[in-house]
């Protein structure tokens, strides 16, 4: 099992699959001059096979897998096929844009994939083309649907964007009304591969639920585990719940169990902080398992308490793209 210094069991990761994306939305990318790893510095199929034995094999029950957009990376599938059959594994799942998601839904479901969060900043297709600098709405939206049709859980991200999709908070709202859904609002994080100059946060955690609370007063708090990171409510009478993550306020670190593994195999022990350890060389290399065990005891056991002291301990982090981190 790991532990981190503070006492915190560590039993979920986040791994990035790749940090190449199709959209380029503009809280998470510039819109050119990205500098993506080179391919020969991505773990391979294999090595992201590998790791996620050992991983299974520290106690790990919970791997999401995430990037960058996962459905870009070749053998993604088999990659999911491994985990599928990993012994100890709980809980597989994955954070995407939905846009290339759809011929593979019906093996997903059979390989008992159930949790699917799917980013969806926006209800109305120009906002959404205006976000993300693509035009996939159609495709997202029936992505959705199918998803749905095929029994599994669907979660919608949707980021609050100052100026941008607050006129898409009570459609989305809707959205769940209608759908089995939970949408999660989520606070913007300066991560944005230096696009814009972030300042103060406008739409935080209370100033979206405020909002939302003026055009649907009566809601429910629904329970939810210690390691969550929403706060989730149901109006009685809608299909879907929704949440709020109150990812750049962080007051959820004192409960964290997540480690983030990047495509280029760095350990990331706090979203707030920076990597800490890499573990590509070995998987690389072949070398015994207890050495890559090793390096992710020692990362594991020199965590930050939370996001607000490891900014401190690693100094400014936002000048990088979230696709690298896998959010
Ligand atoms: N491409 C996939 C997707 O969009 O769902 C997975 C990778 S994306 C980097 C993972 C998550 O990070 C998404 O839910 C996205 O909304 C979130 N994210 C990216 N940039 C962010 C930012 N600046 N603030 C908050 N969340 C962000
Ligand atoms: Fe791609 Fe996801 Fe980043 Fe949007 S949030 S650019 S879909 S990695």
């Amino acid at each position: 099992m790991l532990i981190d210094n503070h006492n915190r069991v560590i039993n979920y990761v986040r791994l990035a699959v790749t940090d190449r994306c199709n959209l380029r939305c503009n809280y998470c990318m510039p819109e050119e001059g990205i500098g993506f790893s080179s391919r020969n510095e991505l773990l391979s199929i294999a090595e992201l096979k590998s790791l996620s034995s050992t991983l299974a094999g520290l106690g790990v029950d919970k791997i999401r897998l995430t990037g960058g957009e996962p459905f870009v990376r070749k053998g993604i599938m088999d990659l999911l096929e491994h985990l599928a059959g990993l012994e100890g594994l709980r809980e597989i799942s994955l954070t995407t844009n939905a846009t290339l998601i759809g011929p593979h839904i019906p093996r997903l479901a059979e390989l008992g994939i159930r949790h699917v969060n799917v980013s969806m900043d926006a209800i109305s297709p120009e906002t959404f083309a205006r976000i993300t600098r693509r035009d996939y709405y159609r495709t997202v939206r029936e992505n959705v649907e199918k998803l749905i049709e095929a029994g599994l859980e669907v979660r919608i991200n949707f980021i609050v964007l100052e100026g941008q999709n607050e006129s898409d908070i009570y459609p989305m709202m809707e959205f769940q009304r209608e759908f089995p859904v939970r949408v999660r609002f989520l606070e913007e994080m300066p991560f944005n591969g230096g696009s814009k100059d972030f300042r103060t946060l406008h739409w935080n955690h209370k100033r979206i639920l405020e909002h939302i609370r003026g055009q649907y007063p009566d809601f429910e708090k629904l329970p939810a585990p210690l390691t969550s990171t929403s706060v989730n409510y149901k109006i009685p009478g809608h299909t879907g719940s929704f949440g709020i993550i109150p990812s750049f306020s962080r007051t959820f670190c004192g409960s964290c169990n997540r480690l983030r593994v990047t495509a280029t195999g760095d350990l990331i022990t706090c979203l707030y902080g920076k990597p800490v350890a890499n573990v590509r060389r070995e998987l690389r290399a072949g070398l015994p398992e207890s050495e890559v065990r090793q390096i992710i005891r020692q990362a594991v056991g020199s965590r930050a308490k939370d996001g607000f002291e490891a900014q401190e301990r690693f100094g400014p982090i936002f000048g990088s793209s979230m696709t690298s981190i896998g959010g």
